[in-house]
């Protein structure tokens, strides 16, 4: 079974919006096992949209087209589906009735425009819509199924998990599938490296495993097609645990956490605080950890001691250091970390200083040269590292390698 999305909306063909709802039915199409092969958007032009629906017509089982179900001119997707299909437009009571009732239970004046949303191509089925005017539809037509959808996330959304997969499972029928995928986040290795470690793995059909090189780590996408939750979760397990096994100590995260969060958890742990001083990072760390709900209980605060006289007059770096060994080296990292754990009373101090570029390299320190420090009451210690790349992704490289540092230390505890 072949699913093909049609997006509707030029404000998507101007780039004032991400797809967020292709990449939503994405996910969702691949849950139940249903294979996507093409994804289109066009824009609100019914000539483009029939070419559109021509052209998935051909060569998809399931056409889910969404946006364009709105009041106005420009929302035309029922319509142009109807002309495609050569279906009359047939006026639903039932959801012009829902439609009036959303407008009384606000106090809005329902125009004659939003008539035409409670029409239907004749032969479909109103998906309810709790959560704004226009219905969506189901059509079963010829030996195709048709789904039109409304283009805000928040409607579409619910619709799709209460009307549609139902629906497409009941459609499935025995030939159901389960497609689950889980991520593995890597740290402290490069991808051919760890390709290296893992080549046979990487070759296998089902479940597959694929890498990602993010800027700020390595990611394993494990992908497992099953005739069941449980024997799809079996087979990612099994893979994961051959992962853990060759590549465990670089491990710091699944699926959706982030380094911050693995932090975060691991000083709520031991009951620590945390304040980190930084420089070329400009507040990312910060920000990073700030983004985590609930870090106020460890996270103290931080300081962006961006020029030499901050680190002085702040951290109490010695004007001595700077001078002998320069605002990035090991030891005013160093001093940055023992001086903002020491102002902060903070149980850890974090340190980062480096030329993020493009400018302010030399050859004896070059640009994407990057110093990161640990202060705890046992002691201070750093890390140096040198990347390359544009200025944005050192700092990103920057601050998770402080926060990587920072884990390290604490997993150590
Ligand atoms: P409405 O009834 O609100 O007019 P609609 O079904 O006509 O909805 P559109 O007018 O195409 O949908 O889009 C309405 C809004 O929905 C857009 O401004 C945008 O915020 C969001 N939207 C539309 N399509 C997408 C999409 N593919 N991904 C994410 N958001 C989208």
């Amino acid at each position: 079974m072949e699913a093909e999305i049609i997006s509707v909306g030029t404000e998507l063909l101007l780039g004032q919006i991400s797809n967020t709802n292709a990449q939503y039915l994405g996910e969702q199409l691949a849950a139940l096992g249903i294979g996507l092969h093409h994804i289109v958007t066009v824009g609100d032009n019914k000539r483009r949209l029939k070419t559109s629906l021509r052209a998935a017509w051909e060569r998809a089982d399931i056409l889910i087209l969404t946006g364009g179900l709105g009041p106005t001119q420009d929302d035309m997707t029922k319509e142009t589906v109807a002309e495609f299909l050569n279906l009359e437009l047939i006026l639903d009571s039932a959801s012009l009735k829902t439609i009036r009732c959303f407008f009384s239970r606000r106090g809005r004046h329902m125009t004659d425009n939003n008539i035409k949303q409670a029409l239907l191509p004749k032969g479909g089925i109103a998906l309810p819509n709790p959560n704004g005017t226009a219905p969506g539809v189901w059509l079963e037509y010829k030996d195709k199924i048709v789904v039109i959808l409304p283009g805000p996330p928040f409607e579409l959304q619910p619709m799709f998990e209460n009307h549609v997969i139902p629906r497409l499972v009941n459609l499935l029928g025995d030939k159901h599938t389960v497609i689950k995928s889980r991520i593995v986040k890597l740290y402290g290795i490069g991808e051919s490296q760890a390709e290296e470690i893992v080549k046979d793995l990487v070759a296998s059909i089902n479940p597959t495993l694929a890498s990602y090189a993010k800027p700020t780590e390595i990611q394993y996408r494990l992908t497992a097609k099953a005739a069941s939750d449980t024997e799809a979760n079996n087979l990612l397990y099994n893979l994961e645990q051959k992962l853990q096994a060759r590549l465990g100590q670089y491990i710091f995260a699944r699926d959706e956490e982030t380094m911050q969060e693995i932090v975060g958890r691991l000083l709520k742990k031991h009951n620590l605080t945390l304040a980190v001083a930084e420089s070329c990072t400009g507040g990312l760390v910060a920000n990073w950890l700030t983004n985590v709900p609930g870090s106020s209980r460890y996270f103290k605060g931080g300081v962006v001691s961006y020029s030499n006289q901050l680190k002085t007059t702040l951290l109490q770096v010695p004007t001595e250091m700077l001078h002998r060994h320069g605002a990035v080296s090991k030891e005013v990292a160093e001093a940055m970390a023992a001086g903002i754990r020491s102002i902060t009373q903070a149980d850890i101090g974090g340190a980062v200083t480096g030329i993020a570029g493009p400018g302010g390299g030399t050859s004896e320190k070059p640009v994407g040269l990057v110093y990161v420090a640990v202060a705890s009451n046992t002691g201070v210690y750093s890390r140096c590292y040198q990347w390359h790349g544009v200025r944005e992704i050192i700092k990103q490289r920057a601050a998770q390698a402080l926060l990587n540092l920072i884990r390290q230390h604490l997993l150590e505890k």
